[in-house]
């Protein structure tokens, strides 16, 4: 479904993303870990066109990634991403956070929205805050709404950059919870996290990046237990 081919990217003199190949079929979920500078999140913003790159070629579904207008603007539905921080209209009450997109993008009429969004975030576990404004909720719950957010897009793929880690301790496992549901569900996801016990539960596959490359592919199983690379096994040392 996303395949990436030989993609490279420069900030200036850093070579951020280096002959990257990587194929994410779907329904599949890959978690992708490494050090801090490694490039995890340039390679989620490359994914989503948040990212120009240099060469090489990313294609979603056999299309190539569009450049710009509405096609681009397809791909961003096709493509939800969460990030780390929230980022929902603080003005906007929950339920407004999640219509907004399907009724602009999609066309939905605000009835069909509000009646598909009241399922997503009955869902995610946070219906009952619906008339509530992001401040009154918690870390975990207004994560939870930004995953109802990108899933009222209907994406084909779903990126998730460290989606926990601005999290306190007890509200990351309510957010992993609807993580591997969704990934359960048959969800093409890619996701950037340190969560071993997301990647052994929910991950067919870990990619380890270091230094702008992928240096290592393999089972959850296999990655923790047996990491076959130098730089893979020092990450794992001072991580597990
Ligand atoms: P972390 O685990 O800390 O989130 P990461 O693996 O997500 O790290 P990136 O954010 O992708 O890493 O950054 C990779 C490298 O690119 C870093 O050295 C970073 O400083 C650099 N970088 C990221 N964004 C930019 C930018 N907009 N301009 C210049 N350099 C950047
Ligand atoms: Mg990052």
């Amino acid at each position: 479904l996303v395949v990436l081919t030989d993609v490279n990217k420069h900030f200036g003199d850093l070579h951020v993303l280096q002959d990257i190949n990587l194929t994410v079929h779907e329904g599949e979920v890959v978690v992708v870990i490494g050090p801090s500078g490694s490039g995890k999140s340039t390679l989620c913003r490359t994914i989503n066109r948040l990212e120009t790159y240099e060469s090489g070629t990313i294609t979603i579904d056999g299309q190539d990634l569009p450049q710009e207008g509405k096609a681009l603007a397809r791909l961003r539905a096709d493509v939800g991403m969460v990030f780390q921080s929230f980022n929902l209209f603080s003005h906007k009450t929950i339920l407004e956070n999640v219509t907004l997109g399907p009724i602009k993008v999609r066309g939905l009429k605000p009835k069909e929205a509000e009646k598909q969004a009241m399922a997503l975030l009955e869902r995610v576990g946070v219906a009952h805050q619906a008339k509530k404004y992001p401040a009154q909720l918690s870390g975990g719950q207004q994560q939870r709404v930004a995953i109802a957010r990108s899933l009222a897009m209907e994406p084909r793929v779903m990126l998730f950059d460290e989606p926990t880690s601005a999290l306190d301790p007890e509200m990351i496992n309510e957010v992993l919870d609807v993580m591997v549901s969704l990934a359960k569900s048959g969800m093409t996801m890619i996701v950037v996290t340190h969560e071993m016990g997301f990647a052994r539960k929910a991950a067919d596959r870990v990619v380890f990046m270091s230094d702008g490359a992928i240096v290592e592919e393999n089972t959850p199983e296999e990655f923790f237990t047996n990491p076959q690379s130098p730089r893979a096994k020092d990450f794992l040392g001072k991580i597990l």
